[in-house]
C-alpha cells in the first residue's frame, strides 16, 4: 500500500552523469538529509521543509516511472537530499522501478553497513558516506571514504573506483563529484 505514504520532492531530471557507469538515469532529486556535510553541492535541499520542495504522493512516483521509455533511460538514481530517510517510500519507488526493468542506483550520506535491507533488495549500485571535505579527491566518489558497493549475482561488492567509466570521463575533464 502506498497510500498517504509522500515524500518531499525538489525535481526530477534526465542525466548522463549520475550512474557511475554514465547511462542515461531518470534522477529524482528528495529534499531532507541529516548530515550537513560541509560544502555540499546540494545545500538548498538537506531541509526536508524547503520551499523548494513538494509532498509528493510514492504512489504518483512509482505510476510516472511505469511511463518512462525503458528503450531511452537505463537507471533511476536517487538524490537529494538522502532517501536514506525515506526507507518504505525509497523500498516501493525502487521495487516498481526494477519491476520496470531499471536499475536502482542510491546516493546516500549513511554507511552501506547501517542500511536496512528495504535499501538494498532492488538496489544495484550504493554510494555511501558522507561528503569529507578533508578527504575530498579529484576522482568519484568525491571524498575518500565513500564507497561504491554493486550488486553482483545477488552479492554485494566495493567497485574499486579507477574502474569507472565515470572517472575516465572526469580524468579528461578534471573534475570531481559530490553527493
Ligand atoms: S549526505 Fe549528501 S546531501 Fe547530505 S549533506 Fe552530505 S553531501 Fe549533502
Amino acid at each position: 500500500m502506498t497510500n498517504d505514504l509522500t515524500i518531499p520532492i525538489a525535481k526530477y531530471e534526465i542525466s548522463f552523469i549520475d550512474d557511475p557507469y554514465l547511462r542515461p538515469s531518470f534522477v529524482i532529486y528528495c529534499c531532507g538529509c541529516p548530515h550537513r556535510c560541509k560544502n555540499c553541492q546540494n545545500k538548498e535541499l538537506q531541509d526536508a521543509t524547503s520551499p523548494l520542495c513538494t509532498q509528493v504522493q510514492t504512489e504518483d512516483i512509482c505510476n510516472y516511472i511505469k511511463t518512462i521509455d525503458r528503450g531511452l533511460i537505463d537507471c533511476v538514481v536517487y538524490l537529494g537530499g538522502d532517501f536514506g530517510l525515506y526507507k518504505q517510500q525509497y523500498y516501493l519507488i525502487s521495487k516498481t522501478a526494477k519491476e520496470c526493468g531499471f536499475q536502482n542506483i542510491l546516493y546516500t550520506g549513511y554507511k552501506f553497513e547501517n542500511l536496512d535491507y528495504k535499501f538494498k533488495k532492488y538496489t544495484d549500485i550504493i554510494i555511501d558516506g558522507k561528503y569529507k571535505e578533508d578527504q575530498r579527491q579529484n576522482i568519484f566518489p568525491a571524498s575518500k571514504n565513500q564507497r561504491v558497493w554493486q550488486k553482483i549475482s545477488d552479492n554485494w561488492v566495493i567497485i574499486n573506483p579507477i574502474d569507472l567509466p565515470i572517472n575516465k570521463e572526469q580524468a579528461k575533464q578534471g573534475g570531481a563529484n559530490e553527493i
